[in-house]
Formats: C-alpha cells, structure tokens, sequence
C-alpha cells in the first residue's frame, strides 16, 4: 500500500514533466477529417489539371489534323502549277515549230520566192501588203503566245517558291505542336502517376474517420481521452509484475525479468534496444496499453507486432520483433500484463532476444517509411530505463 502513495505521488510530480516528443499523429477526429478534405481538394485539383491538360491535347491533335492538311494541299497546289510549266514548256516548243515551219513552209517548200511570189500574186496593192503581212501575222502571233507562256512559267516559279516556303513553315509549326503536345502529355503522365498516392492517402484518413466515428467520437473529441478510452492501464494487479518495471507514465519494460544487450543510435544504426533474458522463452508484454496495429512479418521473416498508444493526445508507437510465438490479433485492445508472445529468434538474429522499436508514427497505420524512420524515437524515453532487472 506505502508502495502504491509512493507510486502515485511519483506519476504526479513525472506526469507533468513529461513533454510528448512531437506531434506528427492526429490527436483529434477533426485532424483526420481535415486531412480527409485537403487530399480530396487535391485529387479534385490533379483531375481539374488532368482534364484540362486532355483538352488542350485535343485542341493541338486538331490544329495538327488542319496543318496535315493545308500542307497536303499545298503539296498538291506545287504539283499542279510543275504541270502547267512543263505544259508551258511543251507549248513553247509546239510553237516554235510552227513558226519554223511557217517560214519553211515559204522557203522550203515552195521555193526560194515562194514568199515573194504569194506576196506579189497580190491583185492590188491592198491585197499584197495583205498578204505579206498575213505571214508576218503569223510568226508574230506565235511569238506573242511564246512571249506569254515564258511569263506564265515566270510566274509558276515563282509561286513555286512561295509555296515551297509555305509547306516549310507548314511542316515547323506542325512539329512544334508536336513537341507541345508531347510536353503535355507528359506532364499529365507525371500527374497521373500521383493519383494513386494521393488517393491512398484519402483512403487512409478515412479509414481512420470512420474507425473513430464508429466508436463515438466527434470532431473535436481527442482521441482515446475524450472519447473511445482504451481500458485503464494495469500496473500491477497482476503479481507477477514488480513495480520497478513500470514507469512513472505508465510504460514499463516489455519482459518481467531481462538485460539490455543493445541501445539505440538512431535511425542510421540501431533503431531500437534489444533485450535478452536468461529464458530464451521469456514472456513478452506491451510496453504500454493500447491497440494493435499490425500483425505479421518483416522481410526477414521475423515476428512483428505493432501497438499503438495514445499518451495524452499523442500517438507513439511500439513495434516488437524476432518473438517466436505470438498471441496477439490485429485490433486488438491490449494493457501492460496482456501476454503479446514469446521471446524468440525468428528473422534476421543471431540468438533469443527482442528488437524494440518507438515511432511517434507507423509506416502500417499513417505513414511512410522514411518518415516514420525519421519518427523514431529512443525507448526509453517511455520505458524505464534498466540494464538488468528481473
Ligand atoms: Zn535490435
């Protein structure tokens, strides 16, 4: 009884001496529930971006359809004018033979005078100059016609050219819109591929609104304090347990008698203190009361239970590994003298002992990895500190 007022008076002076380490962890339902809202105002903004992104996409694939086109028919507006030039060509050299066989038609033909003497066959004076002219009318009227061909191939040219230009520019704008196109898509690849991250995190907190709204709680409850009050920790009902393994804030060493074999350096070395014991059976126990998390395996292979406590508002965390046997089930409500397993060696250990880990969060419940290395904390920090008890 003496032993128990000594106790007391103890938990009241530490109690108020005692500073939560850091308060990453939802103490109230209205954290998660806001968390709830901004990852949900989030995803409505990536999907916002998405679409808008998908837009955009389809506007640049339109505008890429319409260049594809005008340079198709660009393509064809130079094929068509060639033709006419090589057209102009040929009728250039059509009419360079008529001419030519015009005058040999005179000279040739009829002989040397064949000219003169159509041209003085003439009845009249009128009639002769008419008949002379009648030839020179006719050389005339096919070089004029050759005269407007050879502009005609000018011109043809030289819209050739501007055309040529045209299908140029064509062609540089139709590749810039594909690469804007493809920086588009790329950027809506990268921000499909946080989707999934961010929904995650949606389902996240709202599992753990719905977990606390089914118990009871309200918005501005804190949790397990104001509302869903875990059962009150045992501190030694049991007899079996000595008062010196319990700490002043309720935490205790996870076994009833054993020795420290290793501490803690941090998350670049030793994340937790390992414990031995003189029976490689030893009893294994929750450092503090609370709920288990997470019941299962490393990558090693090992045994590992995780219980979440809420000390004051604040969340910590306490992962235990290598118990051979375990007895725990995941949600399940646990206080310092619930049996957890047995000492054991499973996984990556050379020999019977317990590898104890505190986090202020869990990389199974409401965190990553690295952040919930980045989260640890020393153990004894809560639990008492001993080298050897028991
Ligand atoms: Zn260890």
């Amino acid at each position: 009884m003496k032993k128990n007022i000594k106790y007391f008076i103890v938990v009241l002076i530490l109690g108020t001496m005692f500073i939560p380490l850091s308060k990453t962890q939802a103490t109230t339902l209205k954290e998660y529930e806001d968390a709830v809202e901004k990852y949900t105002a989030e995803l409505q903004e990536k999907e916002n971006q998405i679409a808008s992104n998908e837009a955009e996409i389809e506007e640049i694939k339109q505008k890429i359809v319409s260049i594809s086109n005008q340079i198709f028919q660009t393509e064809t507006e130079i094929d068509n004018l060639e033709q006419e030039i090589e057209q102009s060509n040929q009728e250039i050299a059509q009419k360079g033979e008529e001419s030519k066989s015009i005058m040999e038609y005179y000279q040739l033909a009829n002989g040397d005078n064949a000219y003169l003497e159509y041209a003085f066959g003439a009845e009249t004076i009128t009639d002769m100059i008419y008949r002379a002219s009648i030839v020179e009318q006719l050389t005339e009227y096919n070089d004029q016609i050759m005269k407007e061909l050879e502009t005609l191939i000018e011109t043809n040219e030289q819209k050739t050219k501007e055309l040529a230009t045209k299908k140029e520019e064509l062609a540089q704008l139709e590749k810039d819109l594909e690469t804007e196109k493809a920086k588009i898509e790329e950027e809506n690849a990268a921000i499909e591929e946080t989707v999934p991250t961010v929904k995650e995190q949606i389902r996240v907190y709202q599992e753990q609104v719905d977990y606390w709204k089914a118990k009871g709680c309200t918005s501005n409850d804190i949790l397990g304090v104001t509302c869903a009050v875990p059962p009150k920790v045992d501190t030694g009902n049991n007899g079996s347990i000595s008062i010196d393994i319990i700490g002043a804030n309720g935490f205790r060493l996870p076994m009833n008698k054993g020795y420290l074999t290793q501490g803690y350096s941090g998350k670049n070395g030793h994340m937790g203190v390992d414990f031995g014991s003189s029976n490689k059976s030893e009893e294994i126990y929750p450092v503090a009361s609370g709920q288990v998390i997470y019941v299962g395996h490393d990558s090693y292979g090992a045994n590992v239970v995780k219980i979440v406590h809420n000390v004051n508002g604040t969340l910590i965390f306490s992962t235990y590994a290598h118990m051979r046997a375990v007895y725990l089930k995941k949600g399940q409500i646990v206080t310092t003298s619930t049996l957890l397993g047995l000492m054991g060696s499973t996984g990556w250990s050379t020999g019977p002992h317990l590898h104890l880990e505190m986090t202020t969060c869990d990389w199974t419940y409401n965190c990553t990895y690295a952040t919930y290395k980045n989260s640890l904390v020393n153990p004894f920090s809560y639990i008492p500190y001993a080298t050897r008890w028991g």
